[in-house]
């Protein structure tokens, strides 16, 4: 098998997955439980908690663990809008976003929010200028992703938090980070909430959590026994698997980052000997997510011709039932463009001999279904 979708999801690390169920079967206990089972899972989950602190550099009330992303998405913006509805009624996002923003963003329009989209350039890039003419004192909170998960664009966050603070002070900055933590170095301090995936790093599924500094206040949207943020029994197995995982690509994170830059630069010396495909890469994109536009061959074709082939690549349709890259019109303005697009997304893990194979087998792929005109 070649797995060449690493941005959708990843596949759980040897020792994580050791973490999680040598967790799962020594600590049976609740955390919240009083006796002394109990107490040893209260231990351990404080020590996982701990080693997230001390790796993103954020203090352990300022943790809230979640099912993943989407969730922690759903706990910023949600529960800041709802908490803070006095103060303002405006929500900025960019046009990057994953669908689960717009969603959210969907969600608020039913509650009477106004969601307000701002621009970015040729390159992916936010309008620093519109930006800061669009927030006003209405403005509750600015949400832009960290890295966008088709194209790989990369944002300056703590650039983007300079201007914000500087036209609205009480205006809170979120960033969706999963794609970005593990990848690229991120810096907590450089937003007021941030998202997190434990199964985007090497973790498992059904786990992530949301940073919240300490200063803000928010309403929990799933209410439970207990007056925390997050109702239920924590999981810890996925609590310790989280952590570890979190652990080990962020110690990791320079020496991976430099064999999937080398990765990176052999498919793309490959890919555009093809005149007719568009590379929807730019100075922001960041070397794990590699996006192109087939132009004239459907991609679901595509995908399902590699898979015959034991290979896995991704389109925007994982997240999303649109047709059209959301993304790359974004960026492109072009409909054929942003309907074709694969996206071939790389890890540490990949060696060079299946992306040889992988390119081999584009390559026949590519030649037959052009012939055959198998046109969009
Ligand atoms: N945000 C981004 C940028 C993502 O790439 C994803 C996963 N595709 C999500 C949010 C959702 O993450 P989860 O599956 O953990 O809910």
């Amino acid at each position: 098998m070649i797995y060449l979708d690493y941005s959708a999801t990843t596949p759980v690390s040897s020792d994580v997955l050791d973490s999680y169920i040598k967790v799962t079967k020594e600590y049976i206990g609740n955390p919240n439980s009083l006796h002394s089972l109990g107490e040893k899972s209260h231990e351990l989950l404080t020590s996982a908690t701990e080693q997230i602190s001390k790796v993103l550099n954020i203090k352990t009330n300022e943790i809230i663990y979640t099912s993943g992303a989407t969730e922690s998405n759903n706990l910023a913006i949600v529960g800041y809008a709802l908490k803070n509805i006095k103060r303002g009624k405006t929500i900025i996002v960019s046009k990057l976003e994953h669908p689960s923003i717009y969603g959210i963003c969907d969600y608020l329009k039913t509650l009477g929010f106004n969601i307000v989209y701002v621009n970015n350039d040729e390159n992916g890039l936010m309008d620093f200028d519109d930006l800061k003419e669009k927030i006003t004192d209405d403005t509750l909170l600015v949400s832009i992703v960290a890295v966008n998960s088709e194209l790989g664009i990369r944002q300056p966050l703590k650039t983007i938090k300079m201007i914000i603070k500087k036209k609205n002070p009480n205006c809170i900055f979120h960033s969706d980070m999963t794609q970005a933590v593990g990848k690229v170095s991120v810096n907590m301090s450089d937003v007021d909430m941030a998202s997190i995936s434990g199964h985007k790093i090497y973790g498992p599924k059904g786990i992530g959590m949301l940073y919240k500094n300490e200063k803000i206040n928010i309403e929990p949207i799933i209410h439970g026994a207990d007056n925390t943020m997050r109702g239920g029994t924590p999981s810890l197995p996925l609590i310790v698997a989280f952590s570890k995982a979190l652990r080990l690509i962020v110690e990791n994170l320079s020496k991976n980052e430099s064999v999937v830059k080398l990765l990176n630069e052999k498919l793309n010396d490959n890919i555009k000997k093809y005149k007719d495909i568009k590379i929807n890469k730019t100075s922001y994109s960041i070397p794990h997510i590699y996006n192109i536009s087939l132009m004239n061959i459907k991609p679901e074709t595509f995908i399902h011709a590699l898979e015959k082939r034991d290979i896995y690549v991704g389109s925007n349709t994982a997240c999303s039932s649109a047709k059209l890259s959301s993304s790359a019109m974004a960026l492109f303005n072009d409909e054929t463009r942003a309907s074709t697009t694969l996206r071939i997304s790389l890890s540490h893990m990949t060696s060079f001999e299946d992306l040889n194979k992988f390119l081999y087998s584009f390559d026949v792929i590519y030649t037959k279904l052009s012939k055959l005109g198998e046109k969009k």
